[in-house]
């Protein structure tokens, strides 16, 4: 499956940097169902950051104008495999926090905050 976002977009490293700032030590490129960002492997926690425009942020989706259909169908599919690689990796006992792009950007605190509480559950 290919998406059109590589292993190393901004939002997700700036959060994985925040993340080791705190003192929270990730592993990256874990051979997990839908390739998390990145993991911590003893907490069985899987951290995804979602693009807002891949992944249909409902605050900051915008249906582009030009071929609306081929778009909207590619949105349902991303949402589609999000729930499915969701399921699999709870499934395999895994913690799945999804972080949305708007989120690292504005709340970079927050999103440290949501991840380290993750790990301690
Ligand atoms: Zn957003």
């Amino acid at each position: 499956m290919s998406r059109n976002r590589g292993r190393d977009t901004r939002p997700e490293v700036l959060l994985r940097k925040a993340c080791w700032a705190s003192g929270m030590r990730y592993v990256l490129n874990a051979r997990l169902p839908g390739r998390p960002d990145f993991v911590f492997p003893r907490h069985k926690v899987a951290v995804f950051v979602d693009g807002c425009f891949w992944h249909g942020c409902p605050d900051h989706y915008q249906q582009p104008a030009i071929r609306a259909d081929f778009w909207l169908d590619k949105l349902v599919r991303n949402r589609n495999r999000d729930e499915m690689v969701n399921c699999q990796l709870s499934e395999a006992g895994w913690h799945v926090v999804r972080v949305w792009e708007h989120t690292v950007r504005r709340e970079l605190g927050d999103a440290v905050a949501l991840i380290r509480a993750q790990c301690k559950s």
